[in-house]
């Protein structure tokens, strides 16, 4: 028998399963698609916020200041990397400057310390490049920048090693309560039985919710567009710099990345598609004229590339967490707009309480590891090392990205593991390959020939992200020769 069955692979159901791999039980997760972090958790601003722009006395406001709290420690134990680089909202005007004063109220409600208005000086000295008109600034100390996928694939790595048992390409098509008092949860190859079942499926938790009969909400699609920079561009900022927010979003920022790109957006626009992660021009032109606003001098020649997420607004526009009273055992984790991943272990933590309120008992493993480690990037090693590494496994001599400087050892290591990659997107988020200047250009062979022999499978069947995403579609067995490699003629 399970547990508890957790339905989404995202930050939020794998922080929820690794939570729960500290106790004695059987849980699995279900994720519709081929990899973790497939959904929202792929796509966003990867910024660890304070905690000062939601309204006091919410769920967002509550947890996004325990979770922040929470991610020295969890980074520290997956080998995550994590920089508090800090936090400015900036006043273009001098009527902005009311605005700050409002936010550093709200912040003290929530809690947020350290937290301070500083001046015109003060802030051209942090951001030399920030617009001249500035006049002040809102500066967070404890505002941080993560890499969201590599977090939720140490998460679901770490569940893993700990008994959690992961299931891709299981879209739950069916939840029902049962006259047992168990739960059935239902996916096209198996059925699973459980008295306790999570939602924490993104953008369907309220079709999920509406399946299982439990209480009805509903979630709508807010799209945001980004634009990355190369990371020739890195000294162009230091910090994570917003304007004063907007009655929908935190406002068109620019942001380094913790992997020393920097970027802009997002844009704030309501549609119905849940599946629209397009972006368009109009949305490009509306993140580009944002960001100016802040800092003029863009240098947008070097856009390396665009994206776009979804953010899953409920209804309540609060984050909506807790047990159904209509269906014992279930328990909605819905509506994880942002600060959703900033919150992410706070709303774990909560889930636990919940869970056992609801009648589950927890007995702490004494096998549970905390720790895991990350593919340790070739780029980062200096030369000693690096021959070193290359001695031990001559892999890591072969360059497969040529712009991230990912080597063939990485790439293997990334296939390898439990929770492991099973295409070119789940080698792009675990290793970087792909996500440099040429976006893939170079490697993408290279990557499919290494995944093809991995996996045993033909390079025709390598996909992108899933089954429907070969790569090779329409292409026959000539294409590949004898080694592996592609006819191009
Ligand atoms: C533009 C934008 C900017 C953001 N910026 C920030 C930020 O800077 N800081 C911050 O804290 N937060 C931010 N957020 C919010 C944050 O990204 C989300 O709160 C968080 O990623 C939500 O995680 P999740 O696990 O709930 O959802 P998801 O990552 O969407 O995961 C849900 C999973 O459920 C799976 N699923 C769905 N239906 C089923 C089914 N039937 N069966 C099985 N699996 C299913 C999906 O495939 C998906 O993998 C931002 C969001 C957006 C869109």
């Amino acid at each position: 028998m399970t547990d508890v069955v957790i339905i989404g692979g995202g930050v939020v159901g794998c922080m929820i399963a690794r939570e729960l791999s500290r106790f004695d039980l059987s849980v699995v997760l279900l994720e519709k698609e081929e990899d973790v972090a497939s959904g929202t958790s792929k796509a966003n601003s990867a910024v660890i916020h304070a905690g000062y722009d939601a309204k006091p006395g919410t769920l967002k406001a509550q947890l996004n200041i325990r979770g922040n709290a929470l991610f020295d420690k969890i980074c520290d134990e997956l080998d995550v990397p994590f920089k508090r680089i800090g936090s400015l909202v900036v006043a273009v005007k001098e009527d902005d400057v009311k605005e700050l004063e409002k936010l550093l109220e709200q912040g003290k409600a929530n809690g947020v310390s350290p937290l301070k208005i500083i001046s015109k000086e003060e802030l051209f000295e942090l951001e030399p490049n920030i617009n001249s008109k500035a006049c002040a600034a809102l500066y967070a100390p404890t505002a941080g920048i993560i890499n969201p996928f590599e977090l939720t694939v140490a998460l679901a790595e770490n569940a893993a090693q700990n008994g959690v048992t992961i299931r891709f390409n299981s879209p739950v098509v069916d939840v029902k309560a049962c006259d047992d008092g168990m739960m059935m949860v239902k996916t096209p190859h198996e059925t699973f039985h459980s008295p306790f079942v999570i939602n924490a499926a993104g953008l369907f938790a309220d079709e999920i919710s509406q399946m299982a009969g439990a209480e009805a909400y509903t979630i709508t699609p807010r799209k945001g567009e980004y634009l990355i920079f190369d990371k020739r561009c890195s000294d162009m900022i230091n910090m994570v710099i917003f304007p004063t927010p907007t009655k929908f979003s935190k406002g068109i920022l620019v942001c380094p990345t913790i992997d020393g790109n920097f970027f802009i957006g997002p844009n704030s626009n309501d549609i119905e598609d849940k599946h629209d992660t397009g972006v368009t021009s109009e949305g490009i032109d509306e993140i580009i004229r944002g960001a100016r606003r802040l800092v003029p001098g863009l240098p947008l020649e070097n856009v390396i590339t665009s994206f776009a997420g979804l953010r899953a607004v409920s209804n309540t526009n609060d984050f909506i967490i807790e047990a159904s009273r209509k269906v014992k055992g279930f328990i909605n984790v819905g509506g994880i707009q942002s600060p959703g991943l900033s919150s992410a272990p706070a709303i774990a933590e909560m889930v636990i309480e919940i869970l056992q309120e609801e009648g589950l008992t927890l007995k702490e493993k004494n096998n549970f590891n905390s720790r895991r480690n990350r593919i340790y990037p070739f780029r980062e090693l200096n030369d000693e090392e690096r021959k070193k590494l290359i001695r031990h496994n001559p892999a890591y001599g072969h360059v497969i990205c040529r712009c991230e400087t990912v080597t063939e050892g990485e790439i293997v290591d990334a296939i390898r593991r439990p929770v492991g990659a099973r295409s070119l997107d789940g080698i792009k988020r675990r290793t970087r390959a792909g996500l440099g200047r040429c976006q893939g250009g170079f490697c993408s062979p290279r990557v499919i020939k290494i995944l093809s022999r991995e996996l045993g499978i033909s390079p025709l069947k390598v996909t992108k992200c899933g089954q429907g995403s070969e790569i090779l579609k329409g292409r026959t067995k000539d294409f590949i020769d004898s080694d592996g490699d592609f006819n191009e003629s």
